[in-house]
């Protein structure tokens, strides 16, 4: 799942027949946003692009009939939890059970009533609707609003193949809060968690390019990974979150404020053979724990021998 994903649920609509194309987006056009192909090849070229949350599959058309462009989505892990509700003239029993058993979530058959293709589309986007809290809740921490441990390990394994293939940089910086037993009982647990939202702000607020990102590690712990960004890149971006948080005040309830400050640790590489990523990981920890003893609110960078 992405973590950005768009708002406005989408449909694909698969139909080699102008007039039946025209209805079904004169039913969903305001609900939803439409993709339309008129064949299979090109109904499976907008799905791999596009990842519709549904797609209404006609069955019988040229070339490719339904049933094919129904397997041939059901072969790729990209587009095979799509739902797929066919809508198709051929309304005997056999036709519908074939259709279901080969992975259709939904059967409707033409002609069809606007308001029950309505209704039953309306039923199946709510159900994607929840799989999307569903699966958010499982990659997002909630008190930060940033993606969690789970989603960072799915993305570094991701950036960090990509890195391998094509020869890239990739930096990353671990960043702890310091002292922050001390701020917690000092000023309480719920300013400690306001803490941790403020300085959560303030990486996403320090991400430039867009596959930048920051998650939370644990704790207060946060981990943030720039793909293709060397040494002398990863070391602007530390010091501006190093120095951007210095520079935070957060207000208490009792109207004074409270302001705290991070070390952090950078590892950066170009990775040339296959070795797993918790290594790059733990190198720049051990960078980390050398910014904690050399005084905290500070950045240094992993060398050899660490
Ligand atoms: P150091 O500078 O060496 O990192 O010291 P520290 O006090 O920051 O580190 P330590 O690991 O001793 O303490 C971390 C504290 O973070 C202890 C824990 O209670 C607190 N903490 C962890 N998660 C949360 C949270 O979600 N909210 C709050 N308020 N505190 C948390
Ligand atoms: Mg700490
Ligand atoms: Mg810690």
């Amino acid at each position: 799942m992405d973590f950005n994903e768009p708002k406005k649920l989408s449909i694909l609509i698969v139909d080699d027949e102008k007039s039946n194309i025209d209805v079904l987006t004169h039913i969903l056009k305001e609900k939803y946003k439409l993709y339309i192909a008129k064949n299979g090849e090109s109904a499976l070229k907008i799905a791999r692009d596009n990842l519709p949350n549904l797609i209404l599959l006609d069955v019988i058309m040229p070339d490719m009939d339904g049933f094919e462009v129904l397997a041939e989505l059901k072969k790729s892990e990209h587009t095979n939890k799509i739902p797929v509700i066919f809508i198709t003239g051929q309304d005997s029993k056999e036709a519908e059970i074939n259709g279901l058993s080969k992975g259709a979530v939904d059967y409707i058959t033409k002609p069809f009533n606007n308001m029950i293709v309505e209704a039953r589309v309306n039923t199946h986007m709510k159900i994607v609707e929840q799989m999307r809290i569903i699966e958010r809740m499982s990659i997002m921490d909630e008190l930060t609003e940033l993606p969690n441990r789970r989603y960072f390990n799915d993305q570094l394994a991701r950036e960090w193949g990509r890195a391998i293939r094509e020869t890239l940089s990739i930096s990353l910086l671990i960043i702890d809060v310091d002292k922050f037993k001390t701020y917690n009982d000092t000023y309480g647990h719920p300013q400690g968690d306001k803490l941790l939202h403020a300085v959560a702000c303030v990486f996403k607020e320090s991400l430039k390019r867009p596959a930048d990102f920051v998650a939370r590690w644990g704790g207060e712990e946060f981990i943030m990974l720039l793909p293709g960004s060397d040494l002398e890149g990863a070391l602007n971006v530390a010091e501006r979150v190093r120095a951007s948080v210095e520079a935070t005040t957060i207000p208490c309830i009792d109207g004074a404020s409270t302001s705290a400050t991070v070390s952090i640790g950078v590892n950066s590489e170009r990775p040339i053979i296959h070795l797993p990523a918790a290594g790059f990981v733990s190198r720049a920890d051990k960078a980390l724990y050398e910014a904690k003893e050399s005084g905290r609110n500070r950045v240094c960078v992993y060398k050899e021998g660490m």
